[in-house]
């Protein structure tokens, strides 16, 4: 059996398939022979520079195989297994992992994101699963690669923002952004039970898509005035929860305006800028500082208990990811489908890598 496999690095600023060796496992660590991955604009952002990224890294952090090998450390599962990994590999045991905010590992806000950024990732014929038994998650039978492969991130992060807003059953929520993260989000609201999602893009396109996940209003900047339109659905009062998942600072001001008093906020996105900048708060759509409206900031909910059950929503069909995967490739175009994915095209939403 050949000792190496093609892997795809980052090298000089650029992404590339090169040939490595075949990762061992460590005590607490799993590999996994892999059979299909995707890309997010996470990985992009390796290859810009905007993460910092160590020349030689293995990109990628959203994969499904089978286990290849397991560390002696490891219990609960058998080589040949399928299995997906979190995108982000906590140590599930510092202060912050203990606290249940795993995804601020070690202690910085990105620090349970180390795949791909800090360690070799899992785009290659074979990656490493660090602190297995909290990462790695078996797949039911009945979920194809397509669908397992969107679950350890896009429906990972975007299905933070309305599981943590704990919104009642039959509200209101309204989902900015409507790319992986904020479609996830959509989806996730309506499998929570939403009476109504109403989804804002920056521009028209995409409706289709939104209200095939769930969207049952799908609004634009361009061509709505969106805030009062949500007033009317709302007999005046704003929306139980708004998720922000465009990434735009505007649109954190947006949320704010469209939740009803005493409702809450949830960001997905993170915000870039100097360290000095800030996000600025409509005061009277606040209500002047005694709304009780709740802001929170989230970062992706992660770990091996809760993927199982995500995985499981997509096993009985309460949410179905695959209309997200929306081109295909082989594991040797990967580089194509890295540079597919940064253009944005409208319309491309995941790729899907088979190996
Ligand atoms: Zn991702
Ligand atoms: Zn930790």
């Amino acid at each position: 059996m050949s000792k190496t496999m093609k892997a795809l690095v980052l090298r000089g600023g650029k992404a590339a398939i090169e040939r490595r060796p075949i990762p061992r496992a460590g005590p607490g660590e799993v590999v996994v022979r892999t059979t299909a991955a995707s890309l997010c604009s996470a990985d992009a952002a390796c290859v810009s520079g905007e993460f910092p990224t160590p020349d030689g890294t293995v990109l990628g952090h959203e994969a499904v195989g089978v286990v290849h090998e397991i560390g002696s450390l490891v219990s609960g599962f058998s080589v040949g297994r399928r299995v997906t990994a979190a995108s982000t590999t906590p140590c599930g045991q510092c202060a912050n992992c203990q606290r249940g905010f795993s995804g601020h590992c070690g202690g910085s806000a990105w620090g349970g994101y180390t795949f791909g950024v800090s360690r070799d990732g899992s785009l290659a014929e074979y990656f490493t699963v660090p602190f297995a038994e909290h990462n790695l998650v078996p797949i039911p039978d009945g979920v194809t690669d397509a669908a397992a492969v969107c679950v350890p991130d896009t429906i990972a992060s975007g299905s933070t923002g309305p599981e943590a807003a704990r919104f009642p059953l039959g509200g209101t929520v309204v989902v900015f952004g409507q790319g992986h993260i904020g479609l996830a989000a959509t989806m996730a609201a309506r499998a929570l039970g939403v009476g109504l999602v109403v989804t804002v893009k920056a521009r028209p396109g995409g409706e289709a898509l939104a209200q095939t996940v769930g969207a049952d209003r799908a609004l634009n900047l361009a061509e709505h005035d969106v805030e009062t339109e949500i007033r009317q659905l709302t007999a005046g009062a704003g929306a139980d929860c708004a998720v922000e998942a465009s990434g735009v600072a505007e649109s954190f001001a947006r949320a704010v305006a469209v939740t009803r008093l005493g409702g809450v906020i949830t960001v997905l996105s993170s915000y870039s800028g100097p360290d000095d900048a800030s996000l600025s708060i409509p005061l009277a759509r606040w209500g002047w500082g005694i709304g009780d409206k709740t802001i929170l900031s989230t970062f992706q909910r992660s770990g091996s208990e809760r993927l199982g059950r995500l995985l499981r929503l997509v096993e009985t069909g309460r949410l179905d990811p695959t209309p997200l995967v929306t081109r295909r490739y082989v594991f040797d175009d990967s580089e194509r489908a890295l540079a597919d994915l940064a253009a944005r095209e409208p319309g491309h939403i995941k790729p899907l890598i088979t190996f």
